[in-house]
């Protein structure tokens, strides 16, 4: 009946994604601090292109770029997780998930992740949103009879990471053990577990973790910028025949990806910006080696790809926000974002791929509206 319609209209789903790859690029551009300036974003397509222009330099040429979707300054909270709503879903179907906040520092990769720290519910970001979301799924399927959810939270700063969710934060202890051994057991043993059955225990533990985020900030001159902070999402399920369901989801926010000029920087601040630029550099390396379904995966090379590497890559879904600022002295930022993001994209692998598929794309979609016609009648 009803049940059986939702749950091969989600089979449905995985399928197609399946078929697309598992990689997703969006761009979101913040709007502009300064409303009477020229936005160095020219055209924003609704088929994901769009084109950017140097505003101190109008006589030059219009750059283009394709993601899979682009969020203009105008896109509110709810758009944006409405469009990352079946990813996050797909976790209770047993996929792993990997969400990623990329951007130079102010973009507004904490805004989509985190959402403004206060507000109404509808300005919250993707972490509460998705956590939202599962616990609701997980309260109305019905073919699955129990999930536990669970949640960890760490931050990396110059490859060590540090646990978010302990009451102390000054006894953590390094280095982290990292579970890479690839059979499916937790990635992070020595971080705290926290199991949480409410939105409210979740808002608690994220207000915990970003309390210990912001502490060694104004300790360390605005460290939450050069870091990267991981919460994980684990569910546990137990289906109706028994068998076990157990998948994460990872949202991301990423340390800023702005260049520092070399010549300007020393000691620790050199030392940080030589630990992020590696650290991105090699998530885009295995991203990109994904992509291209390459043998070879660099997960080694730093400690977040070692982390998420049980979900990175495989039947695991990857989606990468790349967050622009339009204002023009950004106008360098943005170009290495944009260039960043279309490297991990495989929007740009061979439109022939895509193109072989498209019939079997079409008579899947063609399925499912089938199946949804089907579930409205029985509604
Ligand atoms: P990042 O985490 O990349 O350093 P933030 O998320 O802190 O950047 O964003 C920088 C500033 O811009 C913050 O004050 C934030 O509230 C604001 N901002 C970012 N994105 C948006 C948006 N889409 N709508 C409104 N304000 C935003
Ligand atoms: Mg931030």
């Amino acid at each position: 009946g009803y049940h059986q319609a939702v749950k091969e209209n989600r089979h449905l789903y995985n399928l197609l994604q399946e078929l697309r790859g598992n990689i997703r690029v969006f761009c979101r551009i913040r709007p502009s601090f300064h409303v009477e300036a020229k936005s160095s974003i020219d055209y924003i397509g609704n088929d994901g292109s769009m084109m950017i222009l140097d505003p101190l330099k109008p006589q030059s040429s219009r750059k283009s770029f394709q993601f899979n979707k682009i969020f203009g300054p105008n896109a509110s909270q709810e758009e944006v997780y409405k469009d990352t709503q079946p990813l996050v879903r797909s976790v209770m179907d047993g996929y792993n998930v990997c969400i990623f906040a990329y951007g130079q520092t102010g973009s507004g990769k904490t805004h989509t992740m985190c959402g403004p720290s206060s507000g109404p519910a509808k300005d919250m970001g993707i972490n509460y949103m998705a956590l939202n979301d599962l616990f609701e799924l997980s309260c109305s399927r019905s073919d699955i009879n129990k999930y536990e959810i669970q949640v960890q939270m760490v931050e990396i700063y110059n490859e060590q990471v540090r646990d978010l969710l302990c009451e102390d934060t000054s006894s953590t202890k390094y280095p982290f053990f990292i579970n890479y051994s690839g059979n499916g057991g937790v990635s992070l043993p020595d971080a705290a577990m926290h199991r949480v059955q409410t939105t409210n225990d979740v808002l608690d533990l994220m207000k915990l973790g970003e309390q210990n985020r912001a502490f060694s900030s104004t300790a360390m001159n605005n460290r939450s910028s050069r870091s990267h902070s991981v919460l994980t999402v684990h569910v546990h399920g137990k289906d109706a025949s028994g068998s076990m369901l157990k998948s994460c989801l990872h949202l991301v926010d990423l340390a800023g990806s702005e260049r520092v000029d070399k010549s300007e920087v020393t000691g620790d601040r050199l030392k940080e910006a030589q630990h992020i630029n590696k650290s991105l550099a090699c998530l885009g390396d295995v991203i990109a080696a994904l992509a291209q379904k390459n043998s070879h995966i660099p997960y080694r090379n730093s400690k977040l790809t070692q982390l998420l590497q049980n979900s990175l890559g495989g039947h695991a879904k990857m989606l990468m926000f790349a967050h622009v600022s339009p204002e023009a002295d950004f106008y360098g930022e943005t170009i290495s974002t944009l260039k960043f993001a279309q490297r991990v994209s495989t929007v740009e692998l061979g439109a022939a791929h895509v193109n072989k598929e498209n019939s079997e794309i079409r008579k899947l979609k063609e399925e499912i509206d089938n199946l949804k016609k089907a579930i409205a009648c029985k509604e």
